[in-house]
């Protein structure tokens, strides 16, 4: 059985030479007779795999001293709770701008825990759009502001840094980490769960300045605590080692290809396939505004929603999978994290082409 081209918002598709690789070390791993797996996360493999895993996230991303990385658990939906219940406990209040339905739902996790505003919204027009920084209404008594770089499901990904003065930004990068570099001074705290771009589902990324640690309220759970898991170096409970071991080699890879430039330059020359032929065509219609357009996650809809099962069976029949779109969006979806070879967009054009023509 061939592999398909899996155009899955996550998890999603990894590299194949990742894969292969993880096969052959799966009942040894370097002569240590062991599966990483099996493996103590104390013990002497298993610490070369995670500090060589976290060397390589902090050179890709450029991570600058005065910034700790650490390996979590709970994903990106344990972040909105985790984000406030340690940072917000500086001033009790933090603003949050909200471009979708991921935004939207940090949002509403996070008012368990203090005062939280809605500092810019794009919801009226129907989340197609990031609202300029002009309309911004920043409070700066607040502990935070907090962005998603990249709503996958709408689809929509901010192109700027925002410019937030003494107020740490705090951006949920979970679907566009490492497809693009990142000026990671600009934030003050960064985190993304690893199945899209990363690695397998179970753990997440976090970048944290150093000196927001040690603000947690008091009901944080010692395990979700940034400063007791910076102080453990992320071992503060078992991480999720099989997950930061293939992080490790897809970091390894991205490395091989050049790093998060060359990622940015391949990420944008496969999203140009997909979004010229969508400019050019009456039957097939993305609506989000032009330079707000996600290069990961492209929502796209049919003219006519009763052909949308038709479309879907015949992509499955063409090793074309996981189109559909997000149950609350409808219509289609397809997801081009840095794993996606262009291949794989042009094979998607292709018959997007060949069913337009059969159906117009
Ligand atoms: N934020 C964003 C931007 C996401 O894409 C997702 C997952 N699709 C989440 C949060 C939630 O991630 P998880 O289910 O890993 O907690």
């Amino acid at each position: 059985m061939p592999r398909v081209f899996n155009f899955s918002p996550g998890p999603a598709t990894l590299p194949e030479p990742v894969l292969r690789q993880a096969a052959d070390e799966m009942l040894d791993w370097q002569g240590s007779g062991m599966s990483v797996m099996e493996m103590s996360h104390r013990g002497p493999e298993f610490m070369s795999i995670f500090a060589r895993a976290q060397a390589l996230a902090r050179e890709l991303l450029g991570i600058p001293q005065g910034y700790t990385l650490l390996f979590m658990q709970g994903g990106a939906i344990g972040e909105n709770a985790i984000v406030p219940m340690n940072l917000i406990g500086r001033t009790g209040r933090a603003d949050y701008v909200v471009t979708g339905g991921w935004s939207q739902k940090s949002l509403e996790e996070a008012a368990r825990y203090g005062a939280v505003r809605t500092a810019a919204s794009s919801e009226a027009a129907g989340f197609v759009s990031v609202p300029p920084q002009d309309a911004w209404q920043l409070d700066p008594g607040a502990a935070y502001v907090h962005i998603c770089s990249n709503e996958t499901i709408g689809g929509v990904q901010f192109h700027w840094t925002p410019e937030t003065g003494d107020v740490p930004l705090v951006a949920d990068m979970s679907s566009d980490i490492m497809s693009r570099p990142v000026d990671v001074s600009r934030y003050g705290l960064i985190y993304a769960g690893a199945q899209k771009n990363l690695g397998p589902a179970g753990v997440t990324l976090v970048i944290v300045r150093d000196d927001l640690l040690g603000h947690a309220l008091p009901i944080c759970p010692s395990a979700f605590n940034y400063a007791v898991q910076a102080e453990a170096g992320s071992m503060y409970n078992t991480p999720p080692t099989y997950a930061i071991y293939i992080a490790g080699l897809v970091f390894e890879h991205i490395q091989r290809q050049g790093g998060l430039a060359a990622m940015a330059a391949h990420n944008r020359a496969k999203a140009a396939v997909l979004y010229d032929y969508l400019d050019e065509s009456r039957f097939f219609q993305n609506r989000v505004a032009r330079e707000a357009r996600s290069l990961m996650n492209v929502p796209f809809h049919l003219r006519d929603p009763a052909l949308d099962a038709q479309f879907l069976a015949g992509a499955q029949a063409r090793g074309l999978v996981q189109l559909k779109g997000h149950r609350v969006a409808g219509g289609m979806r397809a997801s081009l994290y840095n794993a996606m070879p262009i291949e794989g967009v042009q094979a998607l054009v292709a018959y997007m082409k060949d069913f337009e023509a059969r159906n117009r």
